[in-house]
């Protein structure tokens, strides 16, 4: 396992010390499976401001489609033919269509009655639930045997910089025969890494990364937890890496529930460090895709201005794919194990 980094040196004339030169690093990281780059940058301490949430959120129950008073009411069923009972209920969340459909079998999961969840304040079951009611749809339309059920993908929006428009935590569900962009560049990866190496990546990168121990977290179960040497998010990225299975429908019960605890662990410890806003996404095989493991990524969200809700991809990353991670993905570890 290569971890490539190619370390670069900025001078400026620095103002603050009478216009005397300055040498900021910075590092050009290659992701080992794909060779996707990430700037890694140390210019400014982890630690952000939140804003009043209070403020923030105040009113906007009023209006929100997935609130108890609403949810039953206003939101879709999917025809008979997908799923003749409409939408799927467990506990207090709910599964029906997306009304914003991006492919042809999309949903949402409600995680329950709480308009806002404070990222402290999520039980590990309800978080779970949700995963629960998404396997129970991806089961159902694999045995009706939907031609889209072959990725079966789950992500989480949470709060507005993540992408949400909604306060209320819900998932995003969907199946398709299309898997998105860099789920299928690393899938064409690991493929190719079999067939070089006679090897699992996924394996040995959890084997390479336990035995390095600056970017592993812990097990949960059979789930590996740890930060990504080439992260998306400028705050970084925590990778879960699920042992011996490559598709979402192989999760078993307890997979969920370690997964949910896992999530838990990162909101604990991002909220320490004023992280309020994050990005959960499945990267699943297709059935039978024994080159890859299932792997989930927990991806913290920021906003550049907070006050002018300035978003955390500009053009190098909208336009270019180029990700800029504010610190050492080795700090960043040493930060959320304690959670761990
Ligand atoms: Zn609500």
């Amino acid at each position: 396992m290569k971890f490539e980094a190619i370390e670069r040196e900025t001078v400026i004339l620095d103002p603050a010390n009478n216009m005397q030169p300055k040498t900021i690093p910075s590092e050009i990281r290659k992701d080992p499976l794909t060779g996707k780059t990430s700037r890694i940058c140390q210019f400014r301490p982890l630690k952000w401001k939140k804003p009043d949430l209070d403020q923030l959120i105040a009113g906007t129950e009023k209006t929100c489609p997935f609130c108890p008073d609403k949810v039953l009411k206003i939101t879709p069923h999917f025809p008979e033919s997908i799923l003749p009972e409409g939408r799927l209920v467990l506990n207090d969340k709910v599964l029906f269509p997306n009304i914003a459909p991006y492919d042809i079998l999309g949903a949402v999961v409600t995680l329950g009655d709480r308009h806002y969840i404070p990222m402290t304040d999520f039980e590990t079951e309800r978080i779970a639930d949700g995963f629960r009611l998404a396997l129970k749809f991806f089961q159902h339309i694999d045995n009706i045997d939907h031609p889209e059920s072959v990725y079966h993908l789950v992500s989480w929006n949470y709060m507005p910089a993540s992408g949400s428009s909604v306060i209320h935590p819900h998932y995003q569900v969907f199946a398709t025969a299309y898997a998105p962009n860099l789920l299928r560049m690393e899938l064409q990866a690991a493929e190719r890494y079999m067939k070089k190496n006679g090897t699992n990546y996924w394996d040995d990168l959890v084997k390479a990364e336990k035995d390095g121990k600056d970017r592993f977290l812990g097990t949960i179960g059979r789930t590996n937890w740890m930060t990504v040497f080439a992260p998306l998010g400028v705050a970084g990225d925590v990778v879960a890496v699920v042992n011996d299975i490559s598709s979402t429908l192989e999760l078993t019960d307890d997979d969920l529930t370690d997964l949910a605890e896992g999530l838990n662990n990162l909101m604990a410890a991002y909220d320490k460090i004023g992280i309020y806003n994050f990005n959960v996404g499945f990267y699943p095989g297709a059935a039978g895709d024994d080159f890859t493991r299932f792997h989930l990524v927990f991806s913290p969200r920021i906003y550049f201005n907070e006050a002018l809700g300035t978003p955390d991809v500009a053009a190098l990353r909208n336009l270019g794919n180029e990700t800029v991670c504010w610190a050492l993905p080795e700090d960043i570890n040493e930060m959320l194990i304690a959670e761990f």
